[in-house]
């Protein structure tokens, strides 16, 4: 059977996963490599920052959301590319090593030229952008989501499933929560400010969310209604730990 390995399950990662899955079905295994089981919806870090929402609301878990991929938690370090190899962290790491200095020029199809077999998309990836002819696509998860998704559709189609065609996507604007009742939006070329910007803003960003989208929607509408809470009680891990000090007091 054939396998596909997917390196990190970021915007770009999970949605090439998910592609995949959907195109070929039972007949090839996806398996995706990355260091957490879970995927994390960055764009909304800010709002667990300022404490509107619960930081399990964007992480999202991967075996539930992608119940047909085989996950092999691990950070890569070594591709062996002539041998179709990755090799993860825990494994000795005595074999070549190759880097790779910022992104990966890849083909308008995401695929990676003179290496058969190897595709990139997403922040790691300097994608043609072929609405505005000799750029490349910006670093967003706008993009990241979308390549995701065309590079699991084309590696299907390099397995004989569907078609391969080349990642277009015209920018469809931006959206940035500013805090409080602010925000600022274009979409689609439309300028907003204020509170209309940040409906819209939250809006898409809880549309292009993976999952807990209701947990995330009550978390915001209790901070809306009630305020920060300001004490949290949490698991301290590893080097956080302090010690409890047994001595007897003087
Ligand atoms: C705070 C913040 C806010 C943002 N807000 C927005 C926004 O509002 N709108 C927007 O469009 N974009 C936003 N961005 C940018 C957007 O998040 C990125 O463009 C997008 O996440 C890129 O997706 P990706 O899959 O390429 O990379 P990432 O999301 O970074 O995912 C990479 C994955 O690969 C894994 N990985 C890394 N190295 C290894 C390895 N060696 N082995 C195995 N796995 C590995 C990582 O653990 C991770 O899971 C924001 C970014 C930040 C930091």
């Amino acid at each position: 059977m054939t396998r596909i390995v997917v390196v990190g399950a970021g915007s770009a990662g999970f949605n090439a996963a998910r592609a995949l899955c959907r195109q070929l079905g039972d007949s090839a295994e996806v398996v995706l490599v990355n260091p957490s089981d879970y995927f994390l919806y960055v764009p909304l870090l800010p709002e667990v920052a300022a404490g509107i929402l619960d930081p399990r609301r964007v992480a999202v878990s991967l075996p539930g959301a992608l119940p047909d991929v085989r996950l092999a938690p691990g950070t890569v370090h070594t591709v062996d590319l002539p041998g179709k190899a990755v090799t993860y962290q825990d494994v000795d790491g005595h074999d070549r090593t190759v880097t790779y200095h910022g992104r990966l020029m890849v083909e308008p199809d995401l695929s990676v030229p003179g290496q058969p077999g190897l595709w990139a998309c997403g922040d790691a990836a300097a994608v043609p952008d072929l609405t505005r002819p000799g750029e490349v696509t910006a670093m967003t998860a706008q993009h990241a989501q979308r390549q995701g998704a065309r590079v699991g559709k084309n590696i299907a189609a390099a397995l004989g499933r569907g078609k391969r065609k080349p990642y277009r996507h015209r920018n469809l604007g931006f959206v940035v929560d500013l805090g409080g009742f602010d925000g600022a939006a274009d979409p689609l070329g439309v300028p907003l400010g204020g509170f209309p910007a940040k409906v819209v803003t939250r809006g898409y960003h809880l549309s292009a969310m993976p999952g807990n989208r209701v947990r995330t929607a009550i978390d915001r509408a209790e901070h809306a209604t009630l305020g920060a809470q300001t004490q949290r009680l949490d698991l301290v891990r590893g080097k956080q730990v302090i010690p409890l000090d047994t001595d007897p007091p003087n």
